[in-house]
């Protein structure tokens, strides 16, 4: 671990999947961590524990729903310092949009999209004090394709993409960097609702023949925090050859 300067990252939806993955392949390169998740807080607290006795760093816990601003501000009101910041958290929902209820629409752009704006209003600042930062949001394949029967996240996600590379113009003055890293298939409980048959199909359409894995994910989220400071405003695509 590097002690010298260690860095701050914060990671939304933190307790499982991607986020885990991101969590642990940062706490690895030596950074402390703030991890946050929307229900899951005791599974959360056991990693936390695991990452700082493994690695010797600063890793809190905590409960916010990410697509909630008052929520997004308590958390922010413990933060006083931050380096990166990994917008992962992030819900789906299948179904024909004809039979989308206000409510359902309203969430997945809330938690997807909205969380972005609660986050990065709050981390500026704190990144502008320092004249440095990260900002990596977690986007899909889908934000730039659109998915059938996933027009909504399709949706939340293409604005994903559209608020980074406009966040990247804006703060490209401020040494501040805004990247997506926009996955494909990735074998995480997100598609745990897939029948083995359909997953059979999902891997005959990617030239890998299979899903990336969240720890693939995470890898290129901390090379993305860690690449020079001139990469900014990119949509990176993670998709075994997919698209
Ligand atoms: P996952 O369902 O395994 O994990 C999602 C995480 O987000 C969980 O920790 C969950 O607790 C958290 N979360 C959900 N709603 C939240 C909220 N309101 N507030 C705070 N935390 C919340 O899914 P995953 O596959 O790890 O997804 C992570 C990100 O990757 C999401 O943004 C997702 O859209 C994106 N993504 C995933 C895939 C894939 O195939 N798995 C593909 C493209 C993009």
């Amino acid at each position: 671990m590097n002690t010298s300067h260690p860095k701050t990252a914060l990671i939304t939806g933190a307790s499982r999947g991607i986020g885990r993955a991101t969590a642990e392949a940062f706490a690895a390169a030596g950074y402390h961590l703030i991890l946050t998740c929307s229900h899951s807080l005791p599974d959360l607290e056991i990693l936390a524990e695991q990452l700082r006795t493994q690695y010797g760093l600063s890793c809190r816990a905590f409960q916010a729903d990410a697509g909630d601003p008052s929520d997004m501000a308590r958390l922010f009101e413990t933060i006083d310092d931050l380096d990166v910041l990994v917008n992962n958290a992030g819900i789906s929902h299948i179904g024909l949009l004809a039979d989308m209820t206000v409510k359902q629409w309203r969430r997945v752009l809330a938690v997807n999209l909205d969380s972005c704006f609660y986050t990065c209003r709050a981390a500026v600042p704190l990144m502008l004090k320092k004249h440095s930062g990260r900002i990596i949001n977690v986007s899909s394949a889908w934000g730039a394709r659109g998915a059938s029967m996933e027009v909504a996240y399709s949706a939340s996600k293409g604005g994903v993409n559209a608020f980074t590379r406009a966040l990247a113009k804006e703060l490209a003055p401020s040494n501040i960097q805004v990247n997506a890293v926009a996955c494909g298939a990735i074998d995480t409980d997100m598609n745990s609702s897939l029948s083995a048959e359909d997953l059979d199909a999902l891997k005959a359409e990617i030239p890998a023949d299979r899903l990336g894995s969240p720890r693939e994910a995470a890898q290129l989220i901390l090379q993305v925090a860690q690449a020079p400071g001139y990469l900014t405003g990119q949509i990176i695509t993670l998709d075994g050859g997919w698209y």
